[in-house]
């Protein structure tokens, strides 16, 4: 058996200033992962591709992987990264000589002059071969468009947030889809959305009513009602048309069926509405509750400066969260962290323990906000340099090759700042554990992460608060300008209430 497996990925923040260039979904900036490195790269590891290889493994097929383009969130794809990405694949596919194509796709990528990436993507795939078996594993942030199903025979989503079943999401992808090869189903696709926004701090599956839907969708999957199920929440901070909550549910050949399960999913999370909505406390106030929640000796206070998630597209730069935090007095903290290549270079050409003064941060201006973030001045000791690269353990996507890009630790007698040359979320102790940081012995972890934290650093958080910072992943939709989001919307339009 001979595949065809890709990757081309990326979430985008339609309101980020952070540019998306070829560069960005390069290991190191310079190449695309593809062939052998991809393979390499991924094999074994918690991660889509990881999943799809161990299957392909499994049954000794040989794989074809022209490209594997993943990039940290950020603006829409620019066109000659996008054009790129799809000239590889469809090139691929024009070769021909494929018994199936395995895709792993986000789902929420928007390209400069697509809104939907991954559907025009497949429209180009179906319109070089309509009938080789196709399959893709989505992130449950997609935003679902017609293209992105209707193409394909098979359609998986994760189904936990933080995303800990990647490798599962592509291995059941691909175990349907060879079902379908073998003749033993025929498949049948239904889908449908609804016009919600659910906020992503209250996505999370640890908690209702996400938890609920992904365990309907877990059931039906397992009871072998549904070949595939999955519940999309959508990535709001996308002014896209078909931005928000989705399902997809495919069954063996009962149309009627899958549809009854698409209503069931959607009538339940439309019920649910109001319990995906978000309330925001004043900063002053959430980092003023955090020190009163401080306990030495104990497992720290984790400080969320979420509206600056760089996995959700934020610029990771912006200072107002650590300067509340700077001005209420907090020490025994780490902060984890600030972009600022320009910083980590100067730091690095003063060297370990050289005491340095640098004006950190808000070097990316966020036109799409009405407010802006500032630098922030800060004396510390020059305390870690470090490559930033290593192989992750556990958390997210165990078995990656993490590169946080060129890191040091300033230390400026309370606190610890992480300053970084790229865009990472803090989700795993071993970030800061590869920095000479225990984040169980702080009295204060803050990091730029929303949800995903939770899937490792979040096993040593005694206490969680919430800090209303500035960033593009803002909780505060009123910040933003939506003009291409189908209306009306909930939340958006108040008679949606
Ligand atoms: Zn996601």
């Amino acid at each position: 058996m001979r595949l065809l497996l890709a990757t081309m990925s990326h979430e985008t923040n339609t309101f980020s200033p952070v540019p998306t260039r070829l560069e960005r979904f390069c290991r190191d900036g310079t190449t695309l992962l593809s062939s052998q490195t991809a393979i390499d790269f991924y094999r074994g590891t918690g991660t889509c591709m990881g999943g799809y290889l161990a299957v392909a493994d499994e049954i000794g097929a040989d794989v074809v992987v022209p490209v594997c383009a993943s990039a940290p969130p950020s603006g829409p794809v620019d066109t000659d990264a996008y054009e790129t990405f799809c000239r590889i694949i469809t090139d691929a596919v024009a070769q021909g000589g494929f018994d199936a194509l395995w895709l792993d796709l986000h789902g929420a990528m928007v390209a400069e002059r697509f809104d939907d990436g991954e559907g025009e993507l497949l429209r180009r795939i179906r319109a070089i071969d309509p009938r080789t078996p196709l399959c893709v594993a989505y992130d449950m942030h997609a935003n679902v468009f017609d293209a992105m199903v209707s193409n394909a025979q098979i359609v998986t989503g994760y189904q936990t947030y933080p995303h800990v079943d990647q490798r599962q999401t592509a291995e059941r992808a691909a175990r349907a889809l060879l079902r379908v090869m073998r003749h033993e189903v025929e498949p049948t696709l239904a889908w449908g959305s609804a016009p919600m926004l659910p906020h992503v701090m209250a996505q999370g599956t640890h908690q209702a009513p996400n938890k609920d839907l992904q365990a309907m969708c877990a059931a039906w999957e397992a009871s072998g009602r549904a070949l595939a199920a999955s519940l999309f929440v959508g990535f709001p901070h996308a002014d896209v048309e078909m931005a928000g909550l989705a399902a997809v549910v495919v069954t063996d050949n009962d149309p009627g069926d899958a549809q009854a399960m698409v209503d069931e999913l959607i009538s339940a999370a439309w019920q649910a509405r109001r319990a995906f909505m978000f309330d925001i406390e004043p900063l002053e106030a959430s980092v003023q509750r955090a020190k009163g929640l401080a306990a030495p000796g104990q497992l720290p206070v984790v400080l969320l400066d979420h509206y600056d998630n760089c996995a959700s597209g934020g610029t990771m730069d912006t200072t107002d969260t650590l300067r509340e935090i700077i001005r209420q007095d907090l020490d025994d903290v780490v902060f984890f962290g600030i972009y600022d290549p320009a910083a980590v270079q100067q730091a690095i050409s003063a060297g370990i323990g050289a005491t340095v003064t640098l004006a950190i941060g808000a070097k990316l201006p966020m036109p799409q906000l009405p407010v802006a973030s500032s630098p922030l001045t800060v004396t510390g000791v020059v305390q870690t340099i470090s490559s930033g690269r290593f192989k992750l353990k556990g958390g997210l996507t165990p078995g990656l090759q993490v590169y946080m890009g060129t890191t040091v630790v300033l230390d400026t007698g309370k606190m610890q700042i992480v300053l970084l040359s790229r865009h990472i979320e803090p989700t795993a102790q071993e970030m800061l554990q590869v920095l000479g940081i225990d984040p169980a012995r702080k009295k204060f972890v803050a990091i730029k992460s929303r949800v995903h934290w939770r899937a490792d650093l979040g096993k040593v958080a005694r206490e969680i608060v919430e800090c209303a910072g500035v960033g593009v992943c803002t909780s505060d939709y009123g910040q933003l300008t939506f003009r291409k989001v189908r209306r009306p919307v909930f939340p958006l339009d108040p008679d949606m209430q």
